[in-house]
């Protein structure tokens, strides 16, 4: 089974083609036959389009766009004409699997697209104004160049949509939360796979874990996994919420907002613009949202860079508690995303807090930053585990299971 995975984001379009052969998933993620990126923001009114395949040609082209219907159909195109072709025709994809960021309260699970799902993912726009609309985009875009083609929406919420209510809900007004205020997640489809891809490398059900995952990357999130699903996350209404991250603030109390409006003069899109992209560790350490330089500023005796880094851990060690909390204990830890993969002072200083309960990371393996590996003592309590996140496999991979047990009602 051939599956297309679009993944539309605000800046960029990522688009893969995994086959799937058999009756059952691999044990490892494979890598794509094609993978493909347009940069829509790097130069203005150019997109940037790169395409790689397996076998190793790699296709750059800068294309001028007015809109980008016809730039993801260049894209497209690709898989089936020239140099990077990879198959015969259209008719080969047996089905295409869509990112969306924001699936509201009701989707729980993947779901095949239809009419009706796409004017949900239209009024959830404005939820998620952003990405919505662009994810929207991408589904029309193949409707009109592969009209037969069955499609999956796969949500960013859907994992922590079975959250609790005593979990879920603000304390506010209930009438707030009948109108769709609540904590609804993100990076779900992240925080499942690594969930689900923990058991597999520990040898165990996914059912019997308690697992706490820490998707590190520019946004950062943490989900508390028991049973197989979220139970609880960091983020809530906005993917604002929760940790400190790259240039996001994370929680804050709400009445410095008030504050700030009244006392300085500022503007719901003043506030909406500082907290999403002047914060987090860039907004404190004054140098950047990458952890990487942060740290080089660190080297050069930067205070506030310092700062930066520790408050960083402060948030993460804190949430990290109160994820253990709702779960009632923790059998793993799972660090992934850029910084979760890569950062191995990140993680000692997350876990170092954690020492009381019997958690011990070897720092050999940590300082390798391994694979999809375990790098805890062999006596700690709690297995901690670097996994690679796979976001787009991930999506190929609820296509086929859906697949498996259904088919869309046309
Ligand atoms: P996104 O959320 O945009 O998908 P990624 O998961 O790719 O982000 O993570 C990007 C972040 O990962 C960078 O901003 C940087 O801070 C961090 N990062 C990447 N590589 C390293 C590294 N070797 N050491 C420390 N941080 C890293």
């Amino acid at each position: 089974m051939k599956i297309l995975v679009m993944n539309a984001g605000s800046s960029s379009q990522k688009s893969c083609l995994y086959e799937i052969s058999g009756e059952t998933l691999p044990e490892s993620p494979p890598a794509p036959l094609w993978e493909a990126q347009i940069d829509w923001t790097h130069q203005q009114n150019v997109a940037e389009m790169k395409i790689k395949t397996l076998q190793g040609t790699v296709l750059k082209q800068e294309v001028p766009f007015a809109s980008r219907d016809p730039v993801i159909a260049q894209m497209l195109e690709t898989l089936w004409t020239g140099d990077t072709q990879v198959i015969a025709a259209p008719s080969d994809i047996d089905l295409v699997g869509h990112r969306v960021v924001h699936g509201g309260h009701k989707y729980r699970d993947s779901t095949w697209i239809t009419p009706e799902v796409k004017a949900e993912i239209a009024d959830l726009a404005t939820l998620a104004p952003v990405h919505n609309p662009v994810n929207l985009q991408g589904i029309e875009s193949i409707e009109q160049m592969l009209s037969t083609i069955r499609q999956v929406a796969v949500f960013d919420t859907a994992f922590h949509a079975r959250m609790p209510d005593a979990m879920a809900l603000y304390p506010v007004p209930y009438e707030w939360s009948e109108k769709g205020i609540r904590r609804y997640g993100f990076h779900g489809t992240s925080h499942r796979y690594c969930a689900q891809r923990a058991a597999q490398i520990l040898g165990q059900p996914l059912k019997d874990l308690r697992i706490v995952t820490c998707h590190l990357g520019n946004g950062c999130s943490l989900a508390a996994v028991r049973n197989g699903y979220s139970v609880n996350t960091t983020m809530g209404f906005t993917p604002l919420d929760g940790l400190m991250m790259g240039n996001r603030s994370g929680a804050v109390d709400p009445s410095i907002l008030i504050y700030l409006m009244r006392e300085a003069g500022y503007t719901a899109d003043e506030l909406d613009h500082t907290l999403n992209q002047e914060s987090g560790l860039l907004g404190v350490s004054g140098v950047s949202n990458d952890l990487r330089l942060v740290m080089q500023a660190i080297a050069a005796g930067n205070s506030r860079a310092q700062l930066a880094l520790e408050m960083y851990i402060q948030r993460l060690r804190q949430f990290i508690g109160s994820m253990i909390a709702s779960l009632g204990g923790l059998d793993v830890l799972v660090f992934t995303a850029g910084v979760g993969e890569n950062a191995p002072h990140i993680r000692a200083g997350a876990c170092e807090a954690f020492a009381y309960m019997g958690l011990q990371v070897d720092p050999e393996k940590n300082a390798s930053s391994p694979r999809d590996q375990d790098i805890a003592t062999a006596n700690s309590t709690v297995r901690v585990l670097v996994i690679h996140t796979q976001e787009d496999w991930a999506i190929a991979k609820e296509c086929w299971e859906l697949a498996q047990t259904t088919s869309p009602d046309r």
